[in-house]
């Protein structure tokens, strides 16, 4: 039988989940749904410092928001935690220990500044900076010495060692799922640190052995990571460990095609949803980063996606994140809302409202005549003032383009005087504004003027939803006083 796919998502908590964790997510997600595999989650929290439980919260939400559910992580448990790295801390060490025994890794007493001079050097010479290796051969003796000094190693990984030991080249290759080939000279790495003078693993390596120890069979992940992957890749040999197969996603690059960053828009999925973005848009957009549905069809809910997605189709090259085309799809989606469960996801954007005024029957009706031009949900907060309170603020334009005319002048007067003894339904309103316009179209309105006058009076601007439904919503009383105002 071949070994169970397992994939994972690894985001670091220093900061909220950002889409292009969100897509990374999503590319797991579906390639284990594919493979009948699980998809994991791990949290990266070794940078203590640049760490908050606000952000880890915010990573479960957005990804539980975005219906990319885990089968093993932090709050749900496995057969292979814990799943946070800062409680595995005890586990690293001893796969140190195994480095060292077999020469694979070595201590280094290095100071920072001694590091800083070897850097500044190589600036200086104009030469990329790789570490001299000055301490790979110190005798016992000489490691006492600094010890006594007072000086911690920090633990270094030996390429040489393992370029001899595996590869006899120092040409690593690799076969990426999504880039092909790829290839590094690993004498530009540098023996890189392992475990830092404090104890602390860091990430290349902690990445390895909970890779390892999870089973993962897959790793896909950013672009940006290619080159730690040949430090990885390294290290699970010396360590004798099976090496996953990797996949690594093009970059997500603004409209402008620098690094998406806030100055374009929201980044982070939590922002957003705060702007009104469903996140079944945002899930169906990211999964076009990169990826393209095989009958061409961009409007595709996750599980259509899971049925199509196949890993060897992600484009390698880079996406870019049209803030547009999320707004199309987001308007899209926003018509696919249910009435129910679109009523319920605009209130938190009409917390300026007094929605006690409407009935349930009134505000089903307002959402009915607003909900069309919507492209993001936040849009409803102003597209619905006027629905509110006795009076209506009239924009200047409005006011002096058209309210302050003779012609809209007359025709209100007129509408005060007939529309008091009108029914107020919606049936008898259409015949009523119908017989209305008609009569002043003899006088030579045209028809459209004649309502803008009555719309003007009545929602503060000259355009806006359905004035019968306006009408009916805001009832009799509230309709004529804002038109009788509106006469000077
Ligand atoms: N914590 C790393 C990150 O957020 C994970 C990288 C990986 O997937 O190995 O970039």
């Amino acid at each position: 039988m071949a070994e169970e796919v397992r994939v994972r998502i690894a985001p670091s908590p220093s900061g909220n989940l950002h889409v292009g964790t969100a897509r990374t997510a999503l590319f797991n997600y579906l390639f284990a749904k594919k493979n009948n595999g699980k998809f994991i989650l791990r949290i990266e929290d070794t940078d203590a410092e640049r760490t908050s439980q606000e952000y880890i919260d915010n990573i479960f939400d957005s990804l539980k928001a975005l219906g990319l559910n885990w089968d093993e992580g932090p709050d749900v448990g496995g057969p292979y935690g814990p799943y946070t790295q800062s409680e595995r801390f005890d586990i690293y060490p001893k796969y140190v220990q195994q480095l060292l025994d077999s020469g694979f890794a070595y201590e280094c007493f290095c100071t920072p500044e001694e590091l800083e001079q070897e850097k500044a050097a190589a600036t200086a010479a104009k030469k990329p900076y790789v570490y001299s290796r000055k301490c790979e051969n110190l005798t016992e003796e000489e490691k006492a010495k600094l010890r006594a000094e007072g000086r911690k190693p920090a633990i270094r990984f030996n390429i040489a060692k393992a370029q001899k030991a595996f590869h006899d080249t120092s040409i690593l290759e690799f076969e990426d799922l999504v880039k092909g080939k790829l290839h590094m000279d690993t004498d530009l790495l540098g023996d890189f640190v392992i475990q830092k003078s404090n104890g602390a693993p860091t990430y290349n390596f902690a990445v390895v052995i909970d890779d390892a120890l999870m089973k993962i069979s897959h790793v896909i992940r950013g672009e940006d990571h290619i080159s730690n992957t040949y430090k990885q890749i390294l290290i699970f040999e010396a360590l004798g460990l099976p090496v996953p197969r990797f996949g690594h996603l093009g970059m997500i690059l603004a409209p402008d095609r620098s690094k998406l960053s806030k100055r374009h828009g929201a980044t982070a999925v939590s922002d957003f949803v705060k702007q009104g973005y469903l996140t079944e848009a945002l899930i169906n957009f990211v999964a076009l980063l990169g990826w393209a549905p095989s009958d061409g069809e961009e409007i595709k809910p996750v599980e259509e996606i899971a049925k199509d997605f196949r890993i060897g189709e992600i484009s390698s090259s880079n996406s870019i994140f049209e803030y547009d085309k999320l707004k199309w799809m987001n308007s899209h989606y926003i018509k696919m809302l249910p009435m129910e469960t679109l009523k319920e996801m605009l209130k938190p954007y009409l917390t300026q409202y007094d929605l006690s005024e409407l009935t349930d029957e009134q505000y089903t009706k307002m959402v009915e005549l607003t909900r069309e031009p919507l492209t993001l949900l936040s849009d409803i907060t102003d597209a619905v003032p006027y629905f509110f309170g006795k009076d209506v603020t009239i924009d200047d334009e409005t006011q002096t383009g058209t309210l302050d005319t003779e012609t809209a002048q007359d025709v209100l007067k007129d509408f005060v005087e007939k529309a008091k003894d009108w029914e107020w339904s919606e049936e008898v309103l259409h015949q009523e504004l119908e017989v209305f316009r008609g009569v002043w179209k003899e006088k030579g309105v045209k028809p459209k003027v004649t309502m803008w006058a009555i719309r003007a009076a009545i929602t503060g601007r000259t355009r806006g939803a359905d004035m019968v439904g306006i009408l009916e919503i805001l009832g009799k009383e509230t309709s004529l006083c804002r038109a009788k105002k509106a006469i000077k």
